[in-house]
């Protein structure tokens, strides 16, 4: 299965616990579609101390999430679905809805 979202888009999520929230991606798993956006979906996690001086504790991360459940935004349209534009050997992504390059 491809995915047509990268790393550093900006993606809002349309379903789940964080639908309307917005970010930009930090990780694609296309093998597993699943994706890990900035501030989205985040669970808290305990951490194991690292030293003796270290207590651990609990810290905050970003959990990956069903790729089907978000959407890259267009800067005209908003969410949009992405399209392909081969211009020779050339593959642009565009925008479905407005055909401008994302
Ligand atoms: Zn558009």
């Amino acid at each position: 299965m491809g995915t047509k979202i990268k790393k550093d888009d900006t993606v809002k999520v349309v379903c789940g616990k964080d639908k309307g929230k917005t970010g930009k991606v930090v990780k694609v798993d296309a093998e597993n579609g699943r994706i890990i956006i900035q501030g989205v979906n985040i669970v808290k996690k305990a951490q194991k101390p690292k030293s003796q001086n270290d207590k651990g504790g609990i810290i905050s991360i970003e959990a990956a999430m069903d790729i089907s459940n978000v959407k890259v935004i267009c800067k005209k349209c908003g969410p949009t679905r992405i399209g392909y534009k081969i211009d020779g050997k050339e593959k642009t992504r565009i925008c479905k809805k407005c055909g401008d390059t994302i």
